[in-house]
């Protein structure tokens, strides 16, 4: 059962789409479900407003907490539809599990999240290249600061107008001494301390010119793993090649949908290791055609020079390249351009 209580007025009319920041306008209204005594409640639609908590929320302190990214675009026909969130709802679930935290029951999420984006499609814009963000999140909110799990959730679901992601000239380091993720540990869920764990390192990393780190396994530094808050991938001697899924990746939708489209095309792929040996033996060779993060906010983010000790290897970012000709199909796919062979694309 969902309650919807609409905003009185809109604020869609204030909004200047130019020049938007990334998630900081949000759309008239939220979603809201509460899981308290072993059951979720009633999911409620409401105006997006403030909340009121004290401090001693159990998430503020221990972090049981994390969450989805997903984006509804506006189709040619002028109506709205949600890329794969069947996909989201599902990692979603992944993440409560390994987190101890309750799942969140389908019909909230998946009704829920058509009803919220129906009810706010003005805010959906109708720009090819902007779409509107979608953050699906679940958080402990018990009022203990025990350190154990919480016996009260909240599941959120709040919506952001973004503009085309540009990142510029995007130079990665390749990290060797901090970790994103550790075998065993929770890197293959969007748990919201890995984000916190992340800041630091790439922080650093920015101090010394770097946009982003190319991330490393946590024991020997000498596999690729993923950049930044993105998985990776590479055009080498003619193969794209990107790491296996491991309880330390982020299983990411976009790379799951590039990698079936590069096999639809009939391309050479190979989900392995790839070493930091290799990939600078590659790069310093000439044979390292191009690298790219692959990820919802940016789609494809081509990267344009690896950093490795005191070294600095240049990449191609051809303008016909792979990257390029993956983000039009994409793209295509998700304004209805093209016909949506796999049903990735939810009508609201
Ligand atoms: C969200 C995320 C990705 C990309 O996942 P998508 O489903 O493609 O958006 C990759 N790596 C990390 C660490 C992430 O948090």
């Amino acid at each position: 059962m969902i309650h919807i209580q609409k905003a009185e007025e809109s604020r869609r009319d204030q909004l200047e789409l130019e020049g938007l920041e990334f998630g900081k306008e949000f759309s008239d209204h939220m979603l809201i479900c509460n899981y308290s005594g072993g059951r979720w409640g009633d999911a409620y639609i409401r105006p997006y407003e403030e909340l009121k908590f004290p401090l001693s929320l159990h998430a503020l302190h221990y972090g049981q907490a994390a969450f989805e990214g997903l984006k509804a675009y506006r189709q040619l026909d002028g109506s709205v539809a949600i890329f794969r969130p069947v996909e989201n709802f599902r990692r979603l679930n992944r993440s409560a599990v390994r987190l101890n935290m309750p799942e969140v029951p389908e019909d909230v999420f998946m009704d829920g999240l058509k009803e919220l984006i129906r009810l706010d499609s003005a805010w959906v814009p109708d720009d090819e290249g902007m779409s509107l963000y979608v953050r699906p999140f679940l958080f402990s909110s018990s009022h203990f600061i025990a350190a154990r799990p919480s016996e009260d959730y909240m599941f959120a679901i709040i919506t952001s107008p973004v503009g085309p992601y540009y990142a510029g000239d995007v130079r990665v380091k390749i990290e060797q001494e901090f970790a994103r993720s550790t075998s065993g540990g929770i890197g293959f869920t969007k748990a919201a301390g890995n984000y916190a764990g992340a800041f630091y390192p790439t922080s650093r990393a920015k101090e010394q010119g770097f946009t982003q780190i190319i991330w490393t396994d946590s024991k020997e530094h000498s596999l690729i793993e993923e950049s930044g808050t993105m998985n990776i991938m590479f055009r080498i001697n003619g193969r794209m090649r990107t790491p296996p899924l491991s309880d330390r990746i982020l299983p990411g939708i976009t790379r799951d949908s590039i990698l079936f489209l590069l096999r639809e095309w009939g391309e050479e792929v190979q989900e392995g290791p790839i070493t930091v040996d290799e990939l600078i033996t590659a790069a310093r060779s000439g044979v390292l055609q191009e690298a790219f993060g692959m990820g919802t906010a940016a789609v494809v983010s081509p990267i344009s020079g690896i950093g490795f000790g005191d070294e600095l290897f240049e990449v191609p970012t051809p303008e016909q390249g792979m990257g390029s000709r993956i983000r039009k199909a994409l793209s295509d796919i998700r304004v209805g351009r093209t016909e949506d062979r796999n049903t990735w694309m939810l009508r609201v």
